[in-house]
């Protein structure tokens, strides 16, 4: 229990979720156990990272509460979007758009940053043990301790915790995700130029109607630094899912992406065929799936003493939207300013009440654009109307984006009214003047040159 006055926590996982809930509750004072199934070298370099973990924007504000910035390589202003649909012969570019986005998106590599928040937590004294934790070792912590908090990812002991029917809208996932780094290539103006003269200051998403989306993005490598990172998102029955079906490692991960652009995005495919894997480090890539689950964030041991659930134990996202991390931080910094305004003791009914709070801030919108950029059905009328808006004036496609850094906007336009008003509002002029105005692309301009190498 508490020592010195000061309140003990114990938090059991040590990814991005259970490193920055060590370091923050750390800082504000509490006596903090970390508790995870790998020892420190173990995370840094037998795992892969848990996602790319983007951070868009405005969650980097709550990153700064925990942590300083400590990254300068992986920092991005915008996006290169391009839409095809169809199949066969069919198959057409539809539209494109290159924003700024008006933020700042860092992607880092989350087991650098897991390892970071780590360092400087034992540097303050935290204490790190390395078990891994059952029920009923989950059990006499959450007795031992003040407050106990659960940060086992998607598994571990997420089972604990029931899920929330009513806020989980998929029952399986919604697609199949390949995710790898790849080296070779600087972030520099050159890089993928042809797309926008952002070059390597841009990312890029790539989306097809049929098959899915690929996301390729300048990253931070925790150990090769400057690097690429791609995410296909693949839909189940379309024809990516085989191709990540079949990956086993890097270099099949790396040849599925070539195949993959050599055959849907030839325009980059030249670009793509010159990055290679990261000798050093084989486990540079991931390949599965989410099913997107909220769950009831508060459970209470055989005991009776309550345990919360944070990071993706309490909501997991599919990453289309990027916003897993995103949401982990954001819970993670407003609970330690929250306990620490916090007099009496961590009881269910307080637990569950800033998780509560947290689904009304940021978990309940993360959620509802990962539905939107998944193209859910209930959003086709917010598609059709603000792709084709994004491609006709940039500004919507910087509101498109800015859904990543604040998705709440999003809660607003609930009907087909609020998102023309939504277009209106952003471009200055009748949307139905923008949409008037759009043309589909036929052909992307640089899609009969050959790409620009960097
Ligand atoms: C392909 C992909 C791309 C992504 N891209 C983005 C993005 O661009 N932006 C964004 O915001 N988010 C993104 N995400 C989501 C993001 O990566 C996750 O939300 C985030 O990393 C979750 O961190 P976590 O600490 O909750 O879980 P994890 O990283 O899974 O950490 C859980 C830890 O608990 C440990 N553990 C498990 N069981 C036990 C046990 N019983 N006892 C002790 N320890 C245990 C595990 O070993 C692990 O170290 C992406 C996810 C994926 C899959």
């Amino acid at each position: 229990m508490a020592h010195e006055g000061k309140k003990s926590v114990a938090i059991v996982g040590a990814g991005l979720a259970g490193t920055s809930a060590a370091l923050g509750f750390t800082d504000a004072g509490h006596d903090v156990t970390l508790y995870s199934d790998r020892d420190r070298e173990s995370l840094r370099d037998k795992v892969p990272p848990t996602g790319v973990g983007v951070l868009f924007g405005k969650p980097r504000e709550w990153d700064a509460e925990i942590i300083d910035d400590l990254y300068e390589v992986g920092n991005t202003t915008g996006i290169s979007v391009r839409l095809h649909s169809g199949s066969g012969d069919d198959r057409a570019d539809v539209l494109e758009f290159n924003p700024d986005y008006g933020y700042v998106a860092q992607a880092v590599d989350l087991r650098l940053r897991a390892d970071d928040r780590l360092e400087r937590f034992l540097d303050r004294g935290g204490r790190f043990e390395v078990a891994s934790v059952d029920v009923d070792r989950l059990d006499e912590i959450a007795g031992a301790h003040d407050l106990t908090l659960v940060a086992t990812g998607k598994g571990g002991l997420s089972a604990l915790f029931p899920v929330n029917e009513s806020r989980s809208h998929y029952r399986e996932p919604q697609r199949k995700l390949l995710q790898v780094t790849l080296t070779g290539l600087d972030h520099g103006p050159g890089s993928f130029a042809y797309r926008s003269s952002a070059g390597g200051d841009h990312s890029l998403f790539n989306l097809d109607s049929e098959n899915g989306e690929v996301f390729v993005g300048p990253f931070l490598h925790k150990d090769a630094g400057a690097t690429w990172s791609f995410i296909v998102f693949a839909k189940p029955e379309g024809a990516w899912a085989p191709k990540v079906d079949e990956v086993t490692d890097a270099s099949s991960a790396r040849q599925a992406i070539v195949d993959i652009f050599t055959e849907y995005f030839p325009a980059d495919a030249s670009v793509i065929e010159q990055l290679r894997i990261i000798e050093s480090d084989p486990v540079s890539w991931l390949k599965g799936a989410v099913t997107p689950t909220v769950r009831h964030a508060v459970a209470t041991t055989r005991g009776g003493h309550p345990v919360a659930a944070i990071g993706d134990t309490a909501i997991a996202v599919d990453p289309v939207a990027g916003q897993g991390a995103a949401n982990t931080l954001i819970q993670v910094a407003e609970l330690v300013k929250a306990a620490k305004e916090h007099d009496g003791a961590f009881t269910e009914d307080w637990l569950e009440a800033e998780f509560e709070k947290h689904w009304e801030r940021r978990g309940r919108a993360a959620v509802e654009v990962t539905r939107l950029y998944l193209g859910d059905p209930d959003y086709a009328t917010h598609l059709e109307l603000s792709f084709p808006a994004a491609a006709v004036d940039t500004n919507i496609a910087a509101a498109l984006f800015g859904l990543l850094s604040d998705p709440n906007p999003l809660l607003t336009l609930e009907t087909r009214d609020d998102v023309l008003a939504f277009i209106t509002a952003v471009a200055g002029e009748p949307a139905d003047d923008v949409l008037g105005r759009f043309e589909p692309a036929g052909r992307f301009a640089s899609a009969t040159e050959p790409a620009a190498v960097s």
